[in-house]
């Protein structure tokens, strides 16, 4: 087996185990189809790399050799379709089967003319570099602009252009002067290391997008209370301390909601009930809360907002409409004599406070709501008021 014939084994197995990678990746992508779709992508070139083989020790040079080519074709087209799926920047596919068609036709048609012209060079590698390079465009033109995306655009578009670079390349160094001989000679050995090296970074560069879109899907699911929708308890963590990063030297107030008697809601309409109500109640603080504030579900029946930038008073305010609009709250599946009700505690978090520290004064306000009858806010006094934390009934 001499070098090239070496490279094109490597190759064929290196695009048959991203084919399988990508097979894998699907069943737990939220792009399974793109993932599908690159799977297919590698599992057709590899295709190639056995048609190369096969026109080199086999008395079919011409048939292999279309096939080599229209492989490589195929398997980049789908890699285009698995990408514009990725990237919502959909391929047109009647028009991506037909290009496959034509560029595979122009192979035919030239096949006889000698290799190593700038006519057969550029013919051969054009249909491969224009593929890659509108999944170039693709990446570039879509909304998604990660490092890894920006990363991703520039490889493809260096390995567009490669092809081009492969075709003066031919011409200056000799493909050989027909399909067969193509194999034995130098410029074969670095065309196939060559795009193999820059398929290799794309096929891993690929992964990594849709690797770190899983991690990103786990990682707010893990931040996320199934039942309510709303950040769980390191969810809301996460969220305020971003927020507090972005605009650390302000006043934010926190709000700690609880409801009221659930136990109640539970014993009267079944814990469904009860499921039903805290989703309600969580729906009414997603719409009720500003864009910047961070809402969670950090206990059973108890919620916090925070909310940035936001005076105390202003914190009471909007916690005073919540009751109101708890008091207002209706589900279809629970008869019209359903009614409940929450209690807040409202604190202020100063601009050189700790968040814990609010969160305590925040907790101990609402204790005193519930103490004092519940369904009503408290507020506690902003930090530093006669160095003790006192309770102000605003209901
Ligand atoms: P209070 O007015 O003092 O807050 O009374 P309460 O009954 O609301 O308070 P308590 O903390 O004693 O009870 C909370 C109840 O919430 C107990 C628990 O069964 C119920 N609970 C906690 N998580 C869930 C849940 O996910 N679904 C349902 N249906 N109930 C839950
Ligand atoms: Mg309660
Ligand atoms: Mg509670």
């Amino acid at each position: 087996m001499n070098g090239a014939a070496f490279f094109l084994a490597v190759n064929f197995v290196i695009a048959a185990s991203f084919a399988a990678m990508f097979a894998v990746v699907s069943t737990r992508s939220r792009s399974r189809t793109a993932a599908l779709w690159f799977a297919a992508g590698f599992a057709v070139a590899s295709l190639s790399a056995i048609c190369e083989l096969l026109v080199a020790y086999t008395d079919f040079a011409k048939f292999w050799a279309i096939g080599a080519f229209a492989s490589v074709l195929g398997g980049l087209i789908l890699l285009r379709v698995g990408i514009g799926d990725l990237y919502g920047v959909k391929a047109n596919l009647p028009w991506a089967g037909s290009f496959l068609v034509a560029a595979t036709l122009l192979d035919i048609l030239i096949y006889d003319l000698p290799r190593g012209t700038l006519m057969h060079s550029f013919s051969y590698q054009t249909p491969f570099a224009l593929v890659v390079l509108t999944s170039a465009a693709a990446v570039f033109s879509s909304g998604r602009r990660l490092p890894i995306d920006r990363a991703l655009g520039g490889l493809l578009a260096v390995t567009g252009l490669h092809f081009f670079v492969k075709a003066g390349f031919a011409v200056l160094a000799g493909a050989g002067t027909t399909a067969k001989d193509y194999i034995h000679t130098n410029y074969a050995l670095i065309s196939q290391s060559s795009t193999a090296v820059l398929i290799v970074a794309v096929g891993l560069t690929l992964l990594s997008v849709l690797v770190l879109e899983i991690m990103a899907d786990e990682r707010s699911n893990s931040e996320k209370d199934a039942l309510s929708g709303l950040a769980n308890r390191r969810g809301f963590e996460n969220g305020v301390k971003t927020a507090l990063a972005l605009a650390p030297k302000t006043a934010h107030a926190v709000v700690i909601c609880d409801l009221d008697h659930f136990k109640n809601v539970n014993d009267t309409y079944g814990h469904h009930g009860g499921d039903l109500v805290i989703r309600a109640f969580g729906e009414l603080l997603q719409a009720s809360a500003p864009k910047n504030a961070v809402v969670g579900r950090v206990g059973g029946e108890e919620f916090v907002i925070f909310l940035p930038n936001t005076t105390i008073d202003m914190a009471v305010l909007f916690a005073q409409a919540l009751r109101g609009g708890t008091m207002r709250i209706a589900i279809g599946a629970l008869p019209d004599s359903f009614a409940i009700t929450a209690s807040f505690g409202v604190a202020e978090l100063g601009s050189d406070g700790n968040f814990a520290d609010a969160m305590r004064d925040a907790d101990m306000a609402l204790y005193e709501a519930k103490r004092s009858g519940r369904n009503r806010v408290k507020q506690a006094r902003p930090p530093g008021f006669a160095g003790v934390t006192a309770i102000r009934s605003v209901k």
